[in-house]
């Protein structure tokens, strides 16, 4: 394959998509993006591409703030009209977005094959829109690249041995990405200093399952701000919760920030005691730069994790939340553990692209 369309929409996947992004241009391979829309605010969206040299997509469908059938829908529609257009080699989706499964389902409609780039991770919580898609963008896509073994383990156990499908452990994008920006973050960013940041226990909140659930987001912030008693708490928030926040008149006491770009956050990264998150992509990258995770979940994909014993799922229990924090706070952790590959899983995964 040599000319790809990559869908992203959603800010984790600007992150993932920089990292195949800077190999297509090595191995000479012509990529166009497609960007779905679904962020669209500067600190969401334009700020990745513009620190993380990701090139400029060349269709953008401005699609947001519609439910998740609408958003499906109507980038379902603008997806295949180009796809039509560009008639590409392939078409590489990201992670577990609405993005993702509209461009998956367009590409696979128009016998276009699918290249799915964190294959095979399953929470088994079917409540959770990024479970339902990224179970059905699995079964649709042609060449799965799986992060971890227990992600080519689960699409063996749904019977992908069967199909005539590729699947690929190539490690994990996001690591690359830890590795490769964490020297441009520390020269870029003043973050630590312009908010006189010490000590500061990092958290993020934005799943919808939390979000959406007023006693559930209560208990969150509840939790959070016990703990600020203790030590300061910094939360970069996400627009969906800002929102949700405003709405329902709370007014947490932890420091609230604006989302910050990939520098900022590597920094807040490193310099935090402890990450406190129900992201997906959160929870790896605070084993990347070695801090223990508490995560606001009921389950996670990234289980080896809590294997060994980096992570703790709490869900949204204020109690076990504060023991997590407390167990954590003196707690040592040798990080050194290779989980997630050596940061050439982008490499890998173009050098198979181009095979195919
Ligand atoms: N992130 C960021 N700025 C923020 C919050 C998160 O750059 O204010 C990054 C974070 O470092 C990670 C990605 O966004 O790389 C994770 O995205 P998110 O938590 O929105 O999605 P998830 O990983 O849960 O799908």
């Amino acid at each position: 394959m040599h000319n790809i369309i990559t869908i992203v929409g959603a800010r984790p996947q600007f992150i993932k998509a920089a990292t195949l992004s800077r190999q297509f241009i090595k191995y000479g391979i012509n990529e166009k993006i497609i960007h779905t829309g679904q962020h669209f605010d500067a600190n969401m969206s334009e700020v990745f591409f513009e620190e993380m040299d990701i090139p400029t997509p060349a269709y953008n469908l401005n699609i947001n703030g519609v439910t998740h059938g609408a958003m499906t829908g109507k980038m379902l529609e603008g997806i295949e009209k180009i796809l039509l257009q560009e008639q590409p080699d392939g078409v590489l989706v990201f992670g577990d977005t609405n993005s993702t499964l509209a461009g998956s389902l367009a590409a696979s409609k128009l016998c276009i094959p699918v290249i799915h780039v964190e294959a095979g991770l399953r929470s088994f919580n079917m409540a959770m829109p990024e479970e339902i898609n990224r179970i059905l963008t699995d079964r649709i896509s042609n060449l799965l690249f799986c992060p971890t073994d227990t992600a080519v383990q689960n699409l063996k156990r749904e019977g992908f041995d069967s199909y005539q499908v590729q699947i690929v452990k190539n490690g994990d994008v996001m690591q690359d990405a830890a590795l490769y920006y964490a020297q441009k973050a520390q020269e870029k960013s003043r973050i630590i200093s312009q908010l006189g940041l010490t000590d500061f226990v990092l958290a993020t909140i934005h799943r919808q399952e939390n979000t959406d659930d007023p006693v559930k987001l209560q208990a969150i912030i509840s939790g959070l701000n016990n703990i600020n008693k203790m030590v300061q708490v910094v939360v970069p928030l996400h627009p969906r919760t800002r929102n949700i926040l405003q709405q329902m008149n709370i007014k947490p006491s932890f420091t609230i920030i604006e989302p910050v770009g990939y520098f900022d956050m590597i920094m807040l990264l490193k310099h935090c005691k402890l990450v406190v998150t129900d992201s997906g992509g959160v929870q790896k990258e605070a084993f990347f730069f070695g801090k223990h995770c508490i995560t606001l979940r009921e389950q996670t994909e990234w289980i080896e994790l809590v294997e060994h014993g980096f992570n703790r799922i709490v869900g949204t229990n204020t109690d076990l939340l504060q023991e997590a924090f407390q167990y954590f706070s003196s707690k040592q952790s040798d990080f050194a553990v290779d989980l997630y590959g050596n940061g050439r899983a982008a490499e890998v995964a173009v050098a198979e692209i181009i095979k195919n």
